[in-house]
């Protein structure tokens, strides 16, 4: 396998490495390829083919805020929001971006006062997701800076709070924590699908953030979309990429287009039987669903782990009450073990500690999206760890 180092968690690596009784079984990342199944299953029906000679120009949509938006993308993504009703999405205006990574930065530069004394202070209530401070202050803007978890934000003057819902790393629907005026809010909502949670509400909040990386599973694509209320926040968002990348990725538009499209047809009744319609949030909530049941049974058999409760509610898009069925599990080593990262090592599983997402080390976050074989392997070595 390539191993990389990124930051400083643990290595870039295969899920599985190394053969015999023990193989090192990597859930660091939340790598979403748990989905692959699914789109295999599609066969052809999300093929896009793109001939030399297309997608050539800089540009998308002259007329549009957002000049390299594709118009097929938007169309897409606002359908997509309308058949699951996660989100307002029809008097918005949609900046694409670079996965939701780069949208992240540039909501930061479009939401600092340009003219502000020092740089404007960013927070997100702990735990939050790890990636957050150091995307933050890795190039020490003089715009923006990481103040750290909102619960203890006490300075004065304007602010930032990313209100990630549900929550990466615990999965907890959230809601800002600290409402004072001269606060802003950015609403990172990649996990507001329904294969992860019940769908309560359309968000109607002034910036939301998207990704297909956790709707769709693809990562890869690298393409996130976020839906802004104000224009002139919308304008200088655009600025930010055109200035960072001068635009987004055409095919990877055209890409994520046929994939949304692919979802949402997928959602609806299909007459033909050659391809009947299997939702693909049905499909990816019964896949949540069998192995949150395999976690907690694992964690029951161990007796040295506990997870978080959640409450079940009426998820408006599967018509029925449902349970929250996170991306991640956020597992607790009980018993005194203080370094949980450390003791799961051990037993050769690597996960990420606490301490990058603002809390303690009794913590660790496990992604619950990877492949069948890995997330197996992982459950029958879960199981077997006792005192
Ligand atoms: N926000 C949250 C809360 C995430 O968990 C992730 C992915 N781990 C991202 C943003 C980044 O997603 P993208 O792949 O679109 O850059």
């Amino acid at each position: 396998p390539v191993c990389g180092k990124m930051g400083s968690t643990n290595s870039y690596c295969a899920p599985i490495i190394g053969f015999g009784d023990e193989p090192l079984i990597n859930l660091d990342h939340g790598d979403p390829t748990m989905f692959e199944s699914f789109w295999r299953s599609m066969g052809d029906r999300s093929n896009i083919v793109i001939s030399g000679w297309q997608l050539m120009s800089y540009f998308s949509d002259i007329g549009n805020l957002c000049w390299f938006l594709e118009p097929e993308f938007a169309r897409q993504i606002r359908r997509l929001h309308q058949v699951v009703g996660n989100a307002r999405s029809e008097d918005r205006h949609i900046v694409v971006g670079t996965g939701s990574t780069q949208l992240f930065q540039a909501a930061l530069y479009a939401l600092s006062p340009s003219d502000a004394s020092e740089p404007t202070s960013v927070v997100s209530a702990a735990p939050f997701y790890s990636s957050y401070p150091s995307i933050t202050d890795y190039l020490k803007s003089g715009l923006y800076k990481w103040a750290g978890d909102a619960h203890t934000f006490v300075k004065k003057g304007p602010y930032i709070e990313l209100v990630t819902s549900p929550n990466n790393p615990d999965g907890y629907v959230r809601k800002a924590v600290i409402n004072r005026t001269g606060g802003i809010l950015v609403h990172d909502l990649a996990y507001y699908w329904p294969q992860y949670t019940p769908i309560t509400s359309q968000a109607d909040h002034d910036l939301m953030l998207f990704t297909v990386s956790k709707s769709t599973g693809h990562a890869g694509t690298r393409i996130g979309w976020a839906l802004v209320r104000d224009k002139e926040v919308a304008r200088r968002m655009t600025k930010f990429i055109e200035l960072n990348t001068i635009g987004v990725s055409k095919d990877s538009q055209l890409r994520a287009a046929k994939i949304l499209e692919t979802v949402s047809d997928s959602c609806g009744h299909s007459d033909d039987a050659d391809h009947p319609a299997e939702s693909f949030f049905e499909f990816g909530r019964q896949q949540m669903t069998k192995r949150w049941e395999q976690l907690r049974d694992a964690v029951v058999k161990s007796g040295m782990f506990s997870l978080p409760k959640f409450t079940n509610d009426f998820c408006n898009h599967a018509g029925q009450t449902i349970e929250p069925h996170p991306a991640f599990a956020w597992l607790k080593c009980e018993g005194g073990i203080e370094d949980c990262e450390s003791f799961l090592r051990g037993h050769k599983i690597l996960t990420r500690s606490g301490r990058h997402f603002g809390v303690d080390s009794t913590y660790v976050r496990i992604s619950m999206l990877d492949r069948d074989e890995t997330f197996n392997l992982f459950i029958e070595r879960l199981s077997g760890i006792r005192k």
